[in-house]
């Protein structure tokens, strides 16, 4: 037996890789030799962390994507299968949290967060799920939050988000033989997040708590890093990342 066994380079979609989670995680696997899909809306910054892989020597290519369109995910994965012959994990990272309280009948809000994270992740899950299953193997690494573990008042709506995309984890999973499914919980993060509407005094509010907790995204995405590289065999279903001083 050697000593360690080398690292199987993945092909790897991730959604949301913009900014934040989404970006640490595609400089995360680039740099450890994955080679990165990534996808967003603001095609300029997908550009420059393009560069910066490269000239780091990694492999990543970028696409426009907008979550909230099916074919536009379906184009997404297209494109990543034309480029690298195969899909084996799919990062589904793209979300909103414009939080209020619920009497302020912030509809339009509710209706991006259901559009985003659930509807997005829905999609993504349609688009790879033909390809992995004629594959015979796979990986789904949803990300959630640990407000898909607790509620909290203003963020209802997006906790009823991130619930839905926990249940269809679980569900997907219950249901997969030969596909993994991670879900990935992360606690207080920096990212841009916050920067994205909502209520001025609840965005307010949670800003001032992430500035008092928040880690480093790349907590979150060496935890995705942690799942992928398991063996085939080991399916790492539920993954908590929270600041230490995070209660
Ligand atoms: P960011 O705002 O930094 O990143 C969100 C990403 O989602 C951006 O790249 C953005 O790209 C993308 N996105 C938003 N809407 C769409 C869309 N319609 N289509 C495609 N991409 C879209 O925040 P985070 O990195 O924090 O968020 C990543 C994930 O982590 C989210 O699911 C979030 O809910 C979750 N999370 C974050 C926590 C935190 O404290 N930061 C805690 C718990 C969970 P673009 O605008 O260019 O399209």
């Amino acid at each position: 037996m050697p000593a360690s066994t080398p690292l199987e380079k993945k092909v790897v979609l991730i959604t949301g890789a913009s900014s934040g989670i989404g970006e640490a995680t595609a400089r995360r696997l680039a740099a450890a030799g994955h080679q990165v899909m990534a996808g967003a809306r603001r095609t300029g910054r997908l550009a420059k962390l393009a560069e910066d892989v490269r000239a780091a020597g990694g492999a990543l290519e970028h696409c426009a994507l907008d979550v909230t369109r099916r074919d536009s995910l379906e184009s997404f994965v297209e494109a990543a299968h034309d480029r690298y012959g195969r899909i084996d994990v799919l990062v589904n990272n793209a979300g909103v949290m414009p939080l209020s309280p619920m009497a302020d009948l912030r509809v339009d809000d509710w209706d991006r967060m259901i559009d985003v994270n659930i509807r997005g992740t829905l999609h993504g899950i349609a688009a790879v799920l033909p390809r992995m299953r004629e594959q015979g193997a796979g990986h789904i690494v949803n990300i959630a939050s640990v407000a898909a573990h607790r509620v909290d008042p203003t963020a209802a709506v997006y906790c009823a988000t991130k619930y839905a995309v926990r249940a269809l984890s679980e569900g997907l999973r219950q249901e997969s033989r030969d596909i993994r499914v991670t879900l990935v919980s992360p606690g207080f993060t920096q990212s841009e997040l916050l920067d994205q509407g909502g209520a001025p005094e609840a965005q307010a509010a949670a800003r001032a708590a992430a500035q008092q907790h928040a880690i480093p995204a790349t907590a979150i995405a060496d935890a995705i890093g942690f799942a992928l590289e398991q063996p085939a065999t080991v399916d790492v279903n539920e993954i908590v990342v929270r600041p230490t001083t995070q209660h």
